[in-house]
């Protein structure tokens, strides 16, 4: 536990950047040590990394730790990424996103670099909901749920990001929470080493916003939320869509080789 922390601190801004902005209890910070663990057991070095978000709660994530990084504009953070990664290939570019900068803002970005395959390993924080700007439902946030914009029951069905991102063609998709740490690391660590686009839908807590019309008052109810909704891909892939409501399926949803957009390139050049 102790090495884990030290591991943890060699890799965060803690001199520049710290108090963080993130509320006590928040599961971006789960992902962040995550994401570190992950890097480190890889053995990339700090210089070989580059981490870009766009903005948003999970888009501070760059801004803490010691890699190259870049905090982009909303939505935008996919089209930096695909820039930096075609000039300069041999680094290991990533992106961040919320659900917000993903899905709607962005959400075209995300599909086209799904379609694309570019190579960068891209990670999801899905809260269902805009955190930082005060609680406004997001379009994951559930039909029906109350927010600071939907006072009356959100009006929208809700995207399915892993979906949206599987249909368009990502080589690589797939779903943990932050309670399921283990499952976490090993799926970071696919999308890691993808060849494609990968991306991985980090399911996380909101405590400050989505745990209102959860009816949960803690980080640690919301976890164990996560933990009793979750059921593995495998075993989703049987049920139907109405057994399927309320549930967090996880695991790896897709897995496929096929060329990407830097191999293709590459012979271009
Ligand atoms: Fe995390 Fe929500 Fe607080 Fe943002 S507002 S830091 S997502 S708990």
């Amino acid at each position: 536990m102790k090495e884990t922390a030290h591991l943890i601190h060699d890799y965060l801004r803690s001199s520049k950047k710290f108090p963080h902005i993130w509320c006590a209890g928040c599961g971006i910070g789960i992902f962040m040590n995550a994401l570190i663990r992950v890097i480190d057991r890889i053995g990339y070095s700090k210089d070989d990394v580059v981490l870009i978000s766009g903005i948003g709660c999970s888009g501070r994530l760059p801004v803490y730790v010691d890699f190259n990084t870049l905090h982009t504009t909303h939505g935008r953070a996919l089209t930096f990424a695909t820039g930096m990664k075609l000039a300069k290939p041999h680094l290991k570019v990533i992106t961040i996103m919320g659900d917000g900068d993903a899905i709607a803002i962005g959400g075209n970005h995300l599909i086209h670099a799904a379609r694309r395959n570019v190579e960068i390993p891209t990670f999801v924080v899905n809260n269902n909901v805009y955190g930082m700007t005060g609680g406004q439902c997001s379009p994951t946030t559930p039909h029906k749920a109350k927010t600071t914009s939907s006072p009356y029951g959100n009006l929208e069905p809700d995207f399915d990001i892993c979906r949206v991102v599987e249909a368009a063609g990502a080589a690589f998709v797939a779903r943990s929470t932050v309670y399921h740490t283990r499952l976490l690391d090993q799926l970071i660590g696919k999308a890691l080493k993808k060849k494609g686009f990968a991306m991985v839908e980090v399911i996380s807590q909101c405590v400050t916003y989505s745990g209102r019309w959860l009816g949960l008052d803690s980080p640690v109810e919301m976890m164990k939320w996560q933990k009793n909704n979750a059921i593995r891909v495998e075993t989703a892939r049987n049920l139907s869509e109405t057994e399927l409501k309320g549930r967090i399926a996880i695991g790896v949803l897709a897995d496929r080789e096929q060329p990407s957009y830097c191999e293709e390139y590459e012979k271009l050049l």
